[in-house]
């Protein structure tokens, strides 16, 4: 049976060759299993049948019994086409082709019974429809036929080469009719029963072959949990190895850094989630597995303090630490920030960019290798081959969306015994889709803002009242304030990116002169070096207005701005806003941020103006975000696909989702190896999809 399931598609009947090569390129179908998990992706009732009396604009898929009377090609100035013209006892309609014409009219059978189906659209009280599924009434009378028709997924090259969705369904009964249905089930006969899940088999047949609505509904239910509960098995068991085989360094010592750096040093108490999440990180590090904790925190959350004393704990153990930014403002600020905190610590911490000059580079390299270097921050450069360490103990990771997973083990092969992973980030994931991203890794979370920050104010204005903006602006000057102005960004080297940014800047030095005002800009077609010193300019409350790209998106730190601009607001995506806002409300000061857009809104940048107006808080404008975006785009371009799922939705079946995990953890805890004879049908699907899917495959 499994064997047969590996069957190469083109082999089963009414495939062959062509088709099969089509398949393999547009859905990527290859063998006999892949069918039978190509699930529709909507269902229609085709028990009704329309009159052509009956027909409505209104863009539904209906279905209607008639016979094509006549047939012509009509030319057209933009490309022939072919009409045909069908008819019912209530009225006649036009069929429509702009492809394929030799075939149809050599395989239309006038004035024989059609079923057509298909939309419908009106002009001048005519309805047409362009290129219906036609099946004759004999055949459509003898195939499977259900209230619940399915519609699968298509390309325009498949529908254009003939392979419709009744082509799909086809192959599908046959596919069922050459297997008799033997599917393996996969979850073990407790949880089918304790779950109410109907057995794998019927799951199929009713998600191709909905029999009921309710039993379509099982399938759907039954199918996505399985989905679900089978990455998080992999993701559990994953993490469960990690913690059993993969020795970590047993920090065991909290000494004499730590503890100084506790009683004597700390600049302000730190808040009970920090605490809490420090306390986490002991105990990972303590243990002797390798630690992997997500650390979560809202911008300003206070995330670097935490870093740091985690890298005290492993130097107080004798390791070195790394802390790895995804740019060099970042990792400049982090070096800056941390050397700060340090600074009566009597510990050698170094910053290493792309930017590092050779001979300072050559001072880290040795000081790293004869571990008088405690602590190196960086950007990707510390990934290079040259830089190694005598002894890596934890590695800090900032901003983890930025970094692929194979980064992430890019630094484990430094050493035999791999360090300790602490990846940060200020962007809140929502909790479900963090399990089912990182479910390898543990997660920690602060949750809570240091004391006596105000909330940020948030309003949204329309371009058409700059001059009030202005002129709050002037006035938040007046009292000691800094402001940012940012343009949106969507492609560094897009001149008209670097253009909107330039008119912005001639017009804001218009608007606020010397020698009364003064001016910063940051963008992405300066040198590094350009950039960070125009930055210091602005940090050090030489400039009063910062115009900028996202450059500053992340990390960079300047309590005396109050206020941030977004222009075009509507450009950007939810989180990149709510980031941007971070940049304010750092210091004791009230803090502002104003939403510039034009009066025309699309509903999706309605909601997220809204949603930015009405909370601070990340989580709930990543669930907001994630409603809107969906999970695969969640973390931007680079890792879109992030989640291949066939059949479940991270956000709309989060319920099942957290179902599956209990399971999958229940079940591992009780069993880790799959070994007890009830999960003998699990184990085996699971070492399938491992070989097959790797987990990595789920995630970008
Ligand atoms: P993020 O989580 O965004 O990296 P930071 O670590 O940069 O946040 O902290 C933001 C600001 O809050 C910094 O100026 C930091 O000194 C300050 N901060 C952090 N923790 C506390 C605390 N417990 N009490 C007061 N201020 C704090
Ligand atoms: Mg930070």
């Amino acid at each position: 049976m499994n064997n047969l399931l590996l069957t190469p598609i083109e082999y089963l009947k009414g495939v062959g060759p062509n088709r099969g090569e089509l398949l393999r390129k547009e859905l990527g179908i290859h063998k006999y299993e892949d069918l039978i998990n190509f699930y529709p992706n909507r269902y229609i009732d085709r028990t009704r049948y329309y009159k052509i009396n009956e027909l409505q604009n209104n863009n539904a898929d209906v279905q209607i019994i008639g016979r094509v009377i006549r047939i012509k090609t009509v030319e057209q100035k933009r490309g022939k086409r072919l009409v045909a013209v069908f008819a019912d006892e209530t009225g006649e309609m036009e069929l429509l082709w702009f492809q394929g014409h030799k075939w149809i009219r050599e395989s239309l059978k006038l004035n024989t019974v059609y079923v057509i189906f298909g939309k419908c659209t009106a002009f001048n009280n005519q309805y047409s429809m362009a290129h219906p599924e036609m099946e004759l009434l004999e055949e459509h009378k003898n195939s499977l036929k259900t209230a619940m028709q399915p519609v699968y997924p298509s390309t325009e090259t498949l529908t254009k080469r003939g392979i419709s969705n009744r082509v799909i369904n086809k192959l599908i009964q046959q596919l069922f009719q050459e297997t008799h249905q033997l599917f393996k089930e996969t979850l073990p006969p407790y949880l089918l029963e304790e779950l109410k899940l109907i057995p794998k088999n019927l799951a199929l047949f009713n998600i191709h072959f909905p029999q009921t609505p309710e039993l379509l509904a099982k399938a759907q239910y039954r199918l996505k949990f399985e989905e679900l509960f089978f990455i998080q098995l992999q993701l559990i068991a994953k993490n469960m190895i990690q913690k059993n085989k993969i020795k970590g360094h047993s920090f065991e010592i909290v000494g004499a850094h730590f503890n100084g750096f506790y009683k004597n040093h700390l600049p302000f108490e730190l808040t009970n989630a920090q605490k809490r999440v420090i306390k986490e990180i002991r105990n990972d590090m303590g243990s002797n597995a390798q630690m992997n904790r997500l650390l979560q925190g809202d911008v300003g959350s206070g995330k670097t303090i935490v870093a740091l004393m985690s890298m005290l704990i492993a130097l107080d153990n004798g390791f070195q630490s790394c802390l790895m930014a995804p740019t060099e403002i970042l990792a400049n600020q982090h070096f800056m920030g941390l050397s700060e905190l340090a600074n009566e610590l009597n510990i050698n911490i170094k910053l290493l960019t792309g930017s590092t000059k050779t001979a300072a580079r050559k001072i880290i390299h040795e000081e790293l290798e004869n571990g008088t270097l405690h602590i190196l921050i960086g950007t990707h450069a510390l990934l290079e081959d040259k830089v190694k360490f005598q002894n890596l103990g934890l590695a800090v990771i900032d901003e983890q969306h930025r970094f692929g997973v194979e980064q992430r083990s890019k630094l484990w092969q430094k050493n035999t015994i791999p360090p300790h992973i602490l990846v940060m980030t200020a962007t809140p994931i929502p909790r479900t889709l963090a399990m089912s991203l990182y479910g390898d890794l543990d997660i920690s979370v602060i949750d809570e803002l240091p004391p006596g920050r105000k909330p940020i104010q948030t309003v949204h204005r329309f371009d058409s009242n700059r001059l009030k903006v202005w002129k709050f602006i002037k006035d938040e000057i007046a009292l000691g304030r800094q402001i940012y102005i940012v343009y949106p960004l969507i492609n560094e080297s897009e001149t008209m990116d670097y253009k909107d940014l330039m008119d912005g800047y001639e017009s804001i030095s218009r608007d606020f002169p010397l020698p009364q005002y003064s001016i910063s800009i940051v963008h992405g077609q300066m040198k590094p070096a350009e950039k960070d010193a125009e930055m210091q300019r602005f940090s050090q409350g030489k400039t009063n207005i910062m115009i900028a790209t996202t450059v500053i998106e992340v990390g960079v730190n300047v309590p005396n701005a109050s206020v941030m601009i977004i222009e075009s607001a509507e450009r950007f995506g939810l989180s990149q806003l709510h980031q941007l806002r971070g940049r304010v409300g750092r210091g004791a000061e009230q803090s502002y941020c104003i939403l510039m857009t034009g009066h025309k809104l699309s509903s999706d940048s309605k909601t997220r103006m809204e949603t930015m107006t009405a909370t601070n808080d990340g989580f709930e404008i990543a669930e907001v975000d994630l409603k809107l975006r969906g999970p695969g785009d969640l973390m931007g371009k680079q890792q879109s696909g992030i989640l291949n799922l066939q059949i479940a939705d991270i956000v709309r079946d989060r319920d099942i989702l957290m179902l599956a995990r209990n399971y999958a953890m229940t079940i591992l805890k009780k069993d880790p190896a799959l070994k007890l004879p009830e999960h003998l049908n699990t184990r085996e699907t699971y070492i399938q999809l491992t070989k097959k899917k790797n987990i990595w495959n789920y995630i970008s």
